[in-house]
């Protein structure tokens, strides 16, 4: 039997619980059995640079995206916890206005082994997940106007997001029905964006992170997933989860 605790921590919305098991709840680097949940795409526009790496952070509202994001975050939210792996939910509501910074620091406040977006995208075979890599970048110009490039430089936690999105990737692609691969995205030309190939917020984490697209035969981002659709998608990303969380030094002894 596992008893779970949940705790309020950080700002508004920011829980997590955290399994009460002897030994389970911290890791090697001082990391908890928390998975943070970051439910894609942000409640207004925004558009800022980040403080620690000056890297352009843009997001905004992506329709029917947002509140499918939440919801696939809140079941495997419950999911999780039923088997004693903590979460935090980056963004607690389809109005929140969170940055990319705000984001990872509330996953590195938690304490969190794993960091992980969650998003949807037209096309059935667009099922992906984008890890963290060396020299992975994003560049365009800076806050003073001149060309700026940042790049992924924690060779850590690249290999445990590498390691990670093998995992979930794996458990998705049996739970799911069809392959998800791991694989990097392009983000070039797609102005004002930054051109480079890793998301923003696995750029600027410290975190090992997971960024997951799960593609839509009918619909997908803006134009929304159907209910069997969502089904999959969170029965497929909470089984990658638990097998994450199980091959994670944070989490020893869980679903005893
Ligand atoms: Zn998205």
């Amino acid at each position: 039997m596992v008893a779970v605790t949940v705790v309020a921590v950080g700002g508004a919305g920011t829980s997590y619980a955290q399994s009460s098991l002897p030994g389970s709840s911290v890791g090697s680097e001082g990391t908890r059995c928390v998975v943070a949940l970051d439910p894609g795409h942000n409640g207004a526009d925004t558009d800022e640079f980040d403080p620690v790496t000056g890297v352009r952070m843009i997001d905004y509202p992506n329709e029917l995206e947002d509140a499918d994001a939440l919801q696939v975050a809140r079941a495997v939210e419950s999911r999780l916890n039923l088997v004693g792996i903590g979460t935090v939910l980056l963004k607690s509501s389809v109005e929140e206005d969170v940055t990319y910074r705000e984001r990872v620091d509330r996953a590195a406040g938690a304490g969190a082994f794993m960091g992980v977006s969650i998003h949807t995208t037209p096309g059935p075979n667009q099922s992906a997940i984008f890890p963290q890599r060396e020299g992975g970048f994003r560049s365009g110009l800076g806050e003073a106007g001149t060309p700026h490039t940042v790049t992924f430089d924690n060779p850590r936690a690249a290999a445990e997001s590498q390691r990670l999105s093998g995992v979930v990737a794996g458990a998705r692609s049996l739970v799911e029905g069809s392959q998800v691969p791991v694989r990097d995205n392009s983000f070039n030309g797609r102005e004002p964006l930054w051109e480079g190939n890793i998301p923003v917020i696995s750029l600027i984490a410290d975190t090992p992170w997971i960024y997951n697209e799960f593609g839509s035969a009918t619909g997908g981002g803006a134009h929304g997933l159907t209910g069997a659709e969502k089904s999959r998608y969170i029965d497929g990303l909470s089984a990658g989860l638990i097998a994450a969380a199980a091959t994670s030094p944070a989490c020893t002894g869980i679903g005893s």
